[in-house]
């Protein structure tokens, strides 16, 4: 009798052949099953042709293949998709479909939950749940790449009929800027990033993966030795010790001339830059000395801004800057030779921009 059944996914090709082999069947088929999972989206053993009858229901009974369980579909009305999944033990997590002119974006949740406690972030008021597995980090991005490939499947959820995609072909980009602080599950999310850089799986090139952090120095350090070194963006909004320390509590054990220095050693490709996430709150850190500041701060590194307006949906009252003042910090920038560019928020109507992920579960906001 097989009882335990084996979690085939987030398992790398040289696993699974292990797995099949463990059974006394031959590794290859482990191949078999990877390409099926990463290459052709088939997400139930049952329908993976290649493999014979007897080793499928063989499979059936010892092992499972649990994906991220899409619960609600929200549309926004500039096409962005909020996804609400539900994990096995039942957690919720959040990921965000991104379609533009030239590529699909792809963010996605590394925890359930966050620990880190950003006073402008609505993911913070939820604290942590726990870390996602390689497979559940992987799964998001096969769900909705599948979505992409297949709309049928996510107008279903939403009692939509589909319109046909002739977004299939454009190149996907990978941001881990969705729930959680990828770098407080390093481990798993590096195995994540071999399933999705792997030319065999799902073959998305580190250069279209971005992992964004709070900025935890030792853990940058580990990131730039991994075998899969993404593209790094920093958060961070403030360009004073005082302010950083009140806005993000993690400044006060890694504070910000420590973090640039750690940026500093941080490898780059040529004409690579590390990019920096900038909130933009009134009167907090909009002022044209931060700019100044900021200039200065980032002067040795190869960087870029991302101008941030704050998202409504925060605590303690505070307020995006204004477009005007948003388009002065960023003029001082540009002027210093800094490039700056201001982030339009993508799906605010359905809560699903930046620092707005938070379980939607029960609440009736308004698809699209
Ligand atoms: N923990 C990681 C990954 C989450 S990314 C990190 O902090 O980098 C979330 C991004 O959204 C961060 O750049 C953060 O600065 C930004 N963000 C959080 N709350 C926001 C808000 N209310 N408005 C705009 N951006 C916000």
């Amino acid at each position: 009798m097989e009882v335990q059944q084996q979690e085939l996914l987030g398992l790398s090709s040289g696993d699974l052949c292990h797995f099949l082999e463990s059974l006394g069947e031959k590794p290859f088929h482990g191949k078999q099953i990877y390409h099926a999972i990463y290459r052709l989206r088939e997400f139930d053993v049952a329908s993976m042709t290649d493999l014979s009858r007897p080793l499928r229901a063989r499979l059936q009974r010892c092992s499972r293949l649990t994906l991220p369980k899409p619960v609600l579909v929200q549309h926004s009305l500039d096409r962005t998709r909020k996804y609400l999944f539900e994990l096995d033990d039942g957690e919720k997590i959040e990921s965000v479909f991104i379609p533009e002119e030239h590529r699909d974006t792809l963010c996605i949740s590394t925890q359930a939950g966050c620990p880190m406690d950003c006073k402008f972030c609505l993911t913070a008021l939820i604290g942590l749940a726990r870390n996602l597995s390689a497979g559940e980090i992987a799964g998001q991005v096969l769900r909705m790449l599948k979505d992409r490939e297949n709309p049928s499947s996510a107008m279903a959820l939403q009692g939509k009929r589909p319109r046909l995609s002739r977004e299939t072909f454009k190149p996907v980009n990978i941001v881990l800027m969705g729930m959680g602080e990828p770098l407080l599950n390093l481990e798993n999310v590096s195995r994540a990033l071999l399933l999705m850089a792997d030319p065999d799986g799902l073959a998305i090139p580190s250069h279209r993966i971005t992992l964004s952090t709070v900025g935890l120095i030792p853990k940058i350090h580990e990131l730039a030795r991994s075998p899969i070194v993404p593209n790094l963006a920093i958060s961070l909004s403030a360009t004073t010790n005082e302010v950083r320390d009140r806005l993000m509590p993690v400044n006060r054990k890694y504070p910000i001339e420590e973090l640039i220095q750690a940026c500093e050693q941080f490898p780059l490709r040529p004409r690579q830059r590390i990019t920096f996430e900038y909130v933009l709150i009134e009167s907090i850190n909009d002022s044209d000395e931060d700019a100044r500041r900021l200039v200065k701060l980032l002067s040795r590194l190869r960087a870029k801004v991302n101008l941030l307006p704050l998202n409504p949906g925060q605590r303690n009252g505070m307020r995006s800057s204004s477009p005007e003042r948003i388009a002065q910090f960023q003029r001082i920038l540009a002027s210093k030779g800094l490039p700056a560019y201001v982030r339009r928020p993508r799906g605010a109507d359905i809560f699903a921009a930046c620092g707005q992920l938070h379980q939607t579960q029960g609440q009736t906001v308004a698809a699209s």
